[in-house]
């Protein structure tokens, strides 16, 4: 026999399969996991196919064997190795890439080992007895005493009661008393204490109506909904009920969470309800327990996952059931590559495995919406919140009439006074403000000179040091470079160095000037770094140790605080601005997030939204929490304007040291493109725009770069053009590197 082995090394020339002999009484399967000789190395790789040795197109005396096996099951499930062949596909990169998404990192390179203990079990009948019989050795007879109860007990809990036991267990174990052996242990990122278990509350009218329109599909193992229900509308008891349906019925499932931030409460959730049925799978765990739950699922020991985008990737056989909480953040468009849209992989994974897939969010994409419109998913709405509680009343400040009036803090006085009132009656606020930092850009008053990274095409944020103002630091948000707030002007000498624009720290500051002893959590990027940062700041805001959370967009969504009655936007234009035309829609949808946050339990509440753009239609919309108005807006925007869903937006970006190579390089990729439009005109009749440009920010990290745009007909005529495109991606050398990107989540 001969298997077929995808090597695990990225490269064009061993992209395609090899031939390997099997050894004598070595038995790989499909989705095995082995080392091979390739050339004068030895590498990994995956069996991705069987064949017999007659079907060879080389005489088999050619061929070399495989070496070894790496593990004791298939690390591959079919589906999963089906699911790589279709992204490799789409994302056009070479099937090895693909398959790296499906395992741990540290489990690849062998970086991690499965972690052993040694435990001790009893094997007499009466350790009571036994330890009377032992007075002269008082800790053999404590160590029978304390595995008196029968349990087996790991070495490391015995030595906490007992200074150094092996010696004596030794003894024990020659005295055939106990026996000492190994067993795994599995790295758990959970805390020390178990989650109180909790049951399912009687269900809301909503929430069963839902059900009832999704649970017959699961039970048939299909169909695919978008449910639309705003927030506070209790749609994680509904994921939990279908979870709970998939696991009498034998299934899995995956629960996508669009952040880290918001794991732990969904974990929570989930172990409160399943316990160890339950695994987690994000970037923050360590490489040991990342392997250890991986592992845990690819046994089967835990069938359930809640865990971030590269959870979809999860090993969970007999999937019944995956869930994309949030479908509308783009976060779920991966931003490495192979670019992915864990949507996608979810939509494709539950039609091959059988799975019914729940793509949720009280302000759903305009294209996951439009697609529901179309038939594509199956529309369930949740219109009401739990227990009738109103949604919060929303008021607009225009932040124009605060400066008439005299007013020149990040505050509007409304925004004060509710403050205030919140706080006097011992409930909770959360701030929002979509930028970290202090001030947002340095200038110069006399010449206008900004402050720009060396490495960036952008301003640099000024980052306080609330301890030692000697600390500010100047940091560029897109590479982290840092540098030291200048006193006076570098281009013209001048002392009016001025700071403007305000980030979370500001708001910070602000807060804690107005209300003095306050205490506050803040949650942005530069608060997080750690690996339980998140939970810790949540748990300190949730146990109500701080009264008022700042935060960036990492605050706006899905968290459920109870306490929180006020929800003040500090400066809602702020994404409004931004040149993209999927700012209306962010706006929209962060601001509709953030309102939802107020008033999730008895007291009803208030949200604050300060802007410069009071009259604006998506503004006043996401006010009024209704979408349905904004998405028939922007929906007719989208067509009159051409924009996706309606067409497709392409790029080729190309990056170099070199400005001058990179801009050749663009060019050429223009011409190519215009030589072959010329020659198709079928495809030129599809395509609205080619355009050659530099980038909206020329420089990241010391690279140019250059683009050249298209906007496409969404056709199946366009799809030539479009391969061409990925095509042209292996023009890319050492100095110039091309990139082919479809719809992607931002366009900088
Ligand atoms: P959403 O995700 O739709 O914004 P959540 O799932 O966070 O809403 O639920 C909002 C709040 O309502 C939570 O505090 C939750 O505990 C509570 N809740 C949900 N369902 C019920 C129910 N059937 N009975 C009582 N409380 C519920
Ligand atoms: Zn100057
Ligand atoms: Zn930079």
């Amino acid at each position: 026999m001969v298997a077929q082995v995808v090597v695990d090394v990225v490269h064009s020339n061993v992209a395609k399969p090899f031939s390997y002999l099997i050894p004598e009484g070595m038995e790989p399967v499909v989705g095995s996991r082995v080392t091979v000789p390739l050339g004068r190395r030895t590498v990994d790789g995956f069996v991705v196919g069987l064949a017999d040795e007659n079907q060879l197109d080389c005489p088999p005396e050619k061929l070399r064997p495989i070496s070894k096996m790496l593990d004791e099951y298939p690390a591959l499930l079919p589906a999963m190795l089906e699911l790589a062949r279709e992204i490799a596909g789409e994302t056009h990169c070479p099937l090895s890439e693909a398959l790296r998404l499906m395992l741990p990192a540290a489990m690849r390179t062998g970086r991690i080992k499965q972690k052993q203990e040694t435990c001790v079990t009893l094997t007499c009948a009466d350790a009571e007895a036994e330890a009377v019989k032992m007075k002269r050795a008082p800790k053999r007879a404590m160590l029978l005493r304390l595995l008196a109860d029968g349990r087996t007990r790991s070495l490391a809990e015995l030595s906490q009661l007992v200074k150094d036991p092996r010696e004596s267990l030794k003894a024990l174990e020659e005295a055939g008393l106990v026996r000492l052996s190994q067993r795994e242990v599995f790295r758990s990122p959970y805390g020390e204490e178990d989650e109180k278990p909790s049951t399912q509350p009687p269900l809301t009218p909503g929430q069963q109506e839902a059900l009832d329109s999704m649970l017959p599909a699961m039970e048939r193992g299909e169909g695919a909904f978008l449910l639309h229900g705003v927030t506070g509308s209790g749609k994680t008891e509904v994921y939990l009920a279908m979870a709970s349906r998939a696991l009498e019925m034998g299934k899995g499932a995956i629960i996508l969470v669009p952040e880290i931030a918001l794991t732990p409460q969904m974990v929570r959730w989930f172990r409160s309800r399943f316990g160890p049925a339950t695994a987690v799978l994000h970037s923050r765990l360590t490489d040991g327990q990342r392997y250890d739950e991986w592992r845990r699922i690819r046994l089967g020991d835990a069938r359930i996952v809640v865990g971030a985008r590269s959870a979809i990737f999860a090993p969970v056989e007999d999937l019944g059931l995956i869930v994309i909480d949030e479908e509308h953040e783009q976060t779920y468009l991966s931003d490495k590559h192979p670019r992915y849209d864990a949507r996608r992989v979810a939509h494709s994974r539950c039609r091959r495995e059988g799975a019914t897939l729940v793509l949720s969010s009280a302000t759903p994409s305009i294209l996951s919406f439009a697609m529901a419109r179309r038939g594509d998913y199956t529309l369930v709405e949740m219109p009401k919140r739990v227990a009738d509680r109103p949604l919060p009343a929303v008021t607009i400040v225009d932040m124009r009439k605060e400066l008439e009036a005299g007013n020149r803090s990040i505050f509007s006085a409304l925004l004060i006074q509710k403050l205030r009132e919140c706080l006097d009656s011992g409930q909770q606020a959360m701030l929002f403000l979509n930028r970290r930092g202090f001030h947002t850009f340095v200038s110069c008053r006399s010449c206008g000179y900004v402050v720009k990274c060396d490495a960036c095409d952008v301003s640099m944020t000024l980052h306080r040091d609330a301890n030692d103002p000697a600390a500010d630091r100047l940091r560029c948000h897109l590479c982290g470079a840092e540098r030291v707030p200048p006193e006076t002007c570098p281009e013209c000498g001048s002392k009016y160095i001025r700071f403007f624009g305000s980030g979370t720290q500001r708001v910070e500051e602000e807060m804690h000037k107005l209300f003095p002893g306050v205490p506050t959590v803040r949650m942005d990027i530069d608060t997080t770094k750690g690996r339980d940062a998140h939970a810790r700041l949540l748990d300190d805001f949730g146990k109500g140790r701080a009264k008022v959370l700042i935060g960036t967009q990492m605050i706006a969504k899905g968290l459920d605080f109870p306490n929180v009655t006020l929800v003040g936007v500090v400066a809602a234009d702020m994404t409004l601005n931004l040149p993209d035309y999927r700012a209306r829609e962010r706006t929209f949808q962060l601001l509709t997030q953030v309102a939802g946050r107020a008033g999730r339990a008895q007291t009803p509440g208030q949200v604050v939204i300060q802007t410069y753009k009071p009259e604006d239609a998506c503004i006043q919309t996401a006010a009024q929490q209704d979408y349905r108005a904004f998405f028939e807006m922007e929906f007719s925007r989208r067509r009159t304007g051409l924009y996706p869903p309606f067409t497709l937006l392409a790029r080729l970006l190309v990056e170099s040291a070199n400005e001058m190579e990179a801009q050749q390089m663009n060019e050429r990729l223009y011409d190519t493109l215009q030589t072959y439009l010329i020659s198709h005109p079928l495809q030129k009749k599809r395509t609205l725009m080619v355009r050659a440009d530099a980038a909206p920010v020329k420089r990241i990290r010391g690279q140019y770069r250059y683009h050249v745009l298209l906007k496409l007909f969404d056709h199946p005529d366009a799809s030539p053009l479009l391969s061409l495109l990925s095509e042209l991606t292996s023009l890319s050398d050492e100095r110039c590197k091309i990139y082919c990107e479809v719809n992607p989540a931002t366009m900088m």
